[in-house]
């Protein structure tokens, strides 16, 4: 037994070797890996569940590297965070998808949300509303077109002035949605104090509607409820027709996921919209 016990260490410790210098290294490697243009910001497709028809886009950032490839925002951006790169990484993202919509609205002359998500470091800088709303400002497109998406994180890294902020950029127009609902612990506590203008279910709670029965009664009512408070609500992840049946069925507003479009290039998503209005 202690022989077994000595290796599950001997284990465990090369396993937390592997994960600090993989962490190591993709600090090393992002330090100065915006200069070098190695970011760039996917879109992808949000549709009117009724309709099909295309209402906007979240903007989702990449990171090509030439030592590690394509890493993906799960693993770089909780580094990102951890390193403070966030800040001038958010930046760019707020940028670049200001830029695109403003792009599109000239050319399609159609109001369609861009969604930006932010983090909790971003919400601790006290500029952040300001400077928002200048570079929105800036860029020409419309303010009530732009989307801020908010975990519960954010909401956690708690100050005071998360609420001013919030309450802010409601009165600026700006739409905030709660993103991961369902994945924290207070959700609907955060639901009652914050204005929330759109609920975005997490895609564990979409993946298996069509069966489990739980998970589509727990969906149904956070419908429900987000209805009764004013909210519109989008599913996320959403991979099947038989998942969006579900969710027209049950009075859902709006979807995204792998069924409408992987995240796109920004070539690509400007295509699409040339081509077609809806999914
Ligand atoms: P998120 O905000 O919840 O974004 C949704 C994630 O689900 C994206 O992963 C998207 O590509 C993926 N997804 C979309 N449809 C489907 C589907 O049908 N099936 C499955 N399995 N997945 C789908 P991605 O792009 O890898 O991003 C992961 C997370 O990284 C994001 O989760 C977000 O938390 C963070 N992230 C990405 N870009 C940014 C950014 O610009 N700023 C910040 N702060 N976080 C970002
Ligand atoms: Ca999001
Ligand atoms: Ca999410
Ligand atoms: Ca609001």
């Amino acid at each position: 037994a202690k022989e077994a016990g000595r290796n599950t260490f001997a284990f465990f410790t090369s396993a937390m070797n592997r994960d600090v210098s993989r962490r190591l290294l993709l600090e090393e490697q992002m330090h100065g890996a915006l200069a070098r243009d190695e970011f760039r910001v996917c879109y992808q497709p949000k549709i009117d569940v009724k309709s099909g028809e295309i209402t906007g886009f979240e903007a989702l950032l990449r990171w090509r590297n030439p030592t590690l490839g394509d890493v993906s925002p799960g693993e770089f951006i909780p580094v990102a965070e951890h390193t403070g790169l966030i800040l001038p990484l958010g930046e760019f993202v707020l940028q670049e998808a200001l830029a695109t919509g403003a792009a599109w609205y000239n050319e399609f002359h159609r109001e369609l949300s861009m969604a930006v998500n932010l983090s909790p470091r971003q919400f601790r800088d006290p500029n952040l509303i300001n400077h928002i709303k200048q570079r929105i400002a800036k860029s020409g497109f419309p303010q009530h077109c732009l989307e801020l998406e908010i975990t519960e994180g954010v909401l956690m890294s708690g100050h005071g002035f998360i609420e001013t902020a919030l309450d802010e950029l409601t009165d600026a127009g700006i739409i905030i949605a709660m993103d991961d609902f369902g994945t924290g612990y207070s959700s609907l506590s955060y639901l009652r104090n914050y204005p929330f203008d759109v609920l975005k279910i997490d895609q564990s709670f979409v993946r298996d509607i069509t069966h489990d029965h739980a998970d589509l009664e727990l969906v149904c009512a956070a419908i429900t409820m987000a209805h009764n408070l004013g909210l519109s609500v989008i599913a996320e992840g959403v991979e099947t027709t038989e998942q969006l049946d579900l969710l027209a069925t049950h009075d859902c507003d709006s979807a995204q996921g792998y069924l409408i479009s992987r995240p796109m290039e920004q070539e690509d998503a400007k295509q699409m919209l040339e081509e077609r209005q809806t999914y």
